[in-house]
This record gives structure tokens, sequence and C-alpha cells, in this order.
């Protein structure tokens, strides 16, 4: 089925896919080759100088691969789609695509660890200017950005601090001077937020989250105009990086694209319950999440997002052992880096996933050591509302005295009784 007027769950499921033109089978053949015959000599060398289409090495291409990224470009409503070994082939590829020595990179204050880690240790160390910028507030890219800047980078929500990006207000600016915006869209997935109808150019994902969405598989995708992504196929993937996605992987993303719909609005909807528990709760300092009304953008987040996600950071009273302590607590809860899983996860960035930074970096760019980042997954949201209650209730103890009303949720049976503490 084709077509770009269909529901956004039709698209996942069927796009580019012909079940006729593969012996009626309903779920596309995994195609496990690394390489294809050529029916002359002449037909190889013409596949080579591009003068003729097909697949000729799955480093570059796979028919099995090419189903997904016809639907990760139509899901970004964007031309053209790449399948990669993970997120950080998807982002080294693009970057070693688009940049050369003596260009200038304009990023976000806050990124992923191992973007973070790529950026300074891989590509500043080849002669790129990477130059960071709370992008938060967009009129701040006025002062930085020159003739020099090749490419403006962020992600929105950004992990782990959940700090979002005007992606059509900065994508403005950064047009004004040439620059190619490009997208991290892990966080919102193209269900909540598609970049490009908002004025990016390229959008790149860690399919090892919510497009995964299963904590099976690690992989990589990226959308964005058929010029650009073709030279990021035949240059930064098969040359630089050769972070190509197997086959059976590009099966498993298909599989997770199918439920994203589905799944993304039971985690947006249980992220907001739990949001809302944990702003309430006594042993909570601060609560980031974007649906709630007391978070910074919420406009913003409105404006940008069709709802919020099921990403949320918070800091517990008591500082950051206070918070190891809670997180040790939890029981149904797994303590674990990765999102986006239907199990919910949580980890400590300062320690695990934002370790790359150093601790002085982490403060600059605004991530406190006491945040920790929380995955909401797809269990009964009682339940994940239990399991945080008594992991809060347990830290009171060692909390200064005072008098706490843990019935504040409203929602949780077991853990809504009156907890005094000395
Ligand atoms: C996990 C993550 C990445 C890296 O993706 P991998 O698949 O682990 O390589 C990049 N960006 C964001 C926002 C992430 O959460």
């Amino acid at each position: 089925m084709q077509g770009k007027n269909k529901n956004f769950s039709t698209l996942a499921i069927h796009h580019g896919y012909d079940a006729q033109a593969n012996q009626g089978a309903l779920t596309p053949p995994v195609h496990l080759t690394s390489t294809f015959a050529f029916e002359t000599a002449e037909a190889g060398g013409e596949m080579f100088a591009g003068e003729r289409d097909g697949h000729f090495y799955s480093r570059i291409s796979n028919p099995t691969l090419d189903i997904l990224e016809k639907r990760i470009a139509i899901l970004e409503d964007t031309e053209a789609g790449l399948a990669l070994a993970s997120g950080i082939g998807a982002i080294s590829s693009t970057m070693w695509t688009l940049l050369s020595p003596g260009d200038e990179i304009i990023v976000d204050k806050t990124l992923y660890g191992c973007t973070f880690s790529f950026l300074h240790h891989g590509l500043g160390k080849f002669g790129i200017k990477v130059t960071h910028v709370d992008l938060s507030n967009h009129e701040l890219l006025n002062d930085v950005i020159s003739d020099n800047t090749k490419v403006v980078y962020f992600e929105t929500p950004a992990n782990p601090n959940m700090r979002l990006v005007d992606i059509e207000a900065v994508s403005k600016i950064a047009h004004s001077y040439n620059a190619t915006v490009v997208v991290d869209n892990t966080y919102a997935t193209p269900y909540l937020t598609q970049p490009i109808k908002l004025g990016a150019d390229i959008v790149v994902h860690s399919a090892t989250k919510y497009l995964g969405g299963h904590g099976d598989l690690v992989a990589g995708l990226i959308a964005g105009p058929k010029d650009i992504v073709t030279e990021i196929r035949l240059y930064g993937m098969k040359d630089m990086t050769g972070a190509c996605m197997a086959p059976f992987n590009a099966m498993l993303v298909m599989r997770g694209l199918k439920t994203l719909e589905l799944r993304m609005d039971r985690h947006c909807q249980s992220a907001m319950r739990v949001a809302k528990m944990l702003e309430a709760n006594p042993a909570v300092e601060k609560v980031c999440y974007p649906g709630l009304a007391s978070f910074e953008q919420f406009e913003l987040a409105k404006k940008q997002m069709t709802a919020f996600g099921g990403m949320i950071t918070f800091e517990v009273k008591g500082g950051v052992q206070a918070g190891i302590n809670m997180m040790n607590k939890l029981q149904m809860i797994q303590r674990a880096v990765s999102l986006g899983d239907a199990e919910t996860l949580v980890q400590h960035p300062a320690s695990m996933t934002h370790s790359t930074y150093t601790p002085e970096e982490r403060l600059e760019h605004g991530i406190s050591d006491g945040l920790i980042r929380l995955s909401v997954g797809l269990e009964g949201v009682e339940d994940i509302l239990d399991d945080l209650q008594q992991a809060l209730n347990s830290i009171v103890s060692e909390l200064p005295a005072y008098n706490v009303d843990t019935s504040a949720s409203g929602k949780s049976q077991k853990a809504s009784k009156k907890v005094t503490m000395k």
C-alpha cells in the first residue's frame, strides 16, 4: 500500500510492501544475503556506475532494509530513509558526510552522552569546530552562527534533562546561513513530532528505543531529502562508518513500528500519571515532564508535540545518595540504561549514560548530579506508581523530620497510608 494520505499506523503497517510481489507472504521476507548475483557482468558494472537500479552488496542496500527505509521516510513526512546499525552509526555517518575540516557544527548544550563523545573526541579531533549553545533559547543561535556553520544539531526533548528546542525557530535562523538542521527525534518519535514538517532537514533516530520498542536490538535510522540521504548512504555509511543494519534487525524494527502508535499512546498516558504523582510526592524535589503545567517550556511542548512522551526526569530530596538509595529500593522497575521499552527503566545519568561528560561539563551543560531518568513502560500504571511510591516512602526515613502524606497520588491503594517520620 502506498500513498501519503493514510493514517500513521496504516503507513507504519503497510507502506512500501506488496505481498503479491512476494508470493503472498504477509510479512516481508528477511533477505539474509551479503551479496547479489548480477544477470550479466555488464549489468553489475552499470549498477556500480549508478546507471542501473538494483542491489549489489548489503553494506549499501538490501531489499528488507528498503521497506523499513520507505516506512521511516513516510512517517517522518520526507523523501528518503536509511537504516543503520545503531543511533550513533546514524549520527556519525551523517556528520562524516556533511562536515569537512575547518567547518563548524553548532550543537545544543544537552546531548546524549555518546553523541557528546563523538563530537568532542571524534569530530573535534579531525579539525571540525564544535560549538555548544543553549538552543532552548533560540535567539542565542544568532550570536554564534556564521557562514562557516555547516550543521545545527539538537535533540528535543533532550536526553536527559527534557529541555525542548523550538524546531521552527531554530531552522529559520540556521537556513538564513545555509546550515543543515539535523534533529535527533529519538525521544519524541514521528508520532509526537515531525521535525522536517517544522523546517528541519534531516532526522536521526536511535531505533533501539521507541521505534524498535522491545529492548531486543540496537539500530539507527535517518530520514530526509533524497539527495542528502543518498550521499550519506554512499559515503558516510558505505565508506566512513560501515554501520549498515542487519536484515534481521530491519524485520524486528518493522515489527516494532506496527505498534508504535498504540505503544506511544500508552507511554504518554502512563507517564502523565507518573509525573503528576511524583510532582505531588513530598520526597521529590523537582520533576521535568513536558506535559506538566509547571514545565518551563509547557507552551512550546503543546505547540510542537501531539502528546508528551514517556520520559521523565526527577530529583529527590536529600541529594545524589538519596536518589541512588531510592533506585535501589525499586522492585519491579529495572535499573538499566536505554529507554522506550515495554519495561519501565530507571537510570542515573551522571554515573551512567552521561558519565562521558566530566563533572564540570555536566554542571555547565545543565545535567544535575541528582537527576534520575525514568522511561515509563507499558506495565499496568498502578504497578509503576506503587513501586515508585514504596521506594520513595522508604527513603523518606532518611530525610530530616517532617510529615509525609503519600496519598497525594490518590491512585495507589497499597501506598496511600500516612507515614510519619522522625
Ligand atoms: C540512545 C540514544 C542515542 C544512541 O543510539 P544507539 O542506538 O544506542 O547507538 C542517540 N540519541 C539519543 C537521544 C539516544 O537516546
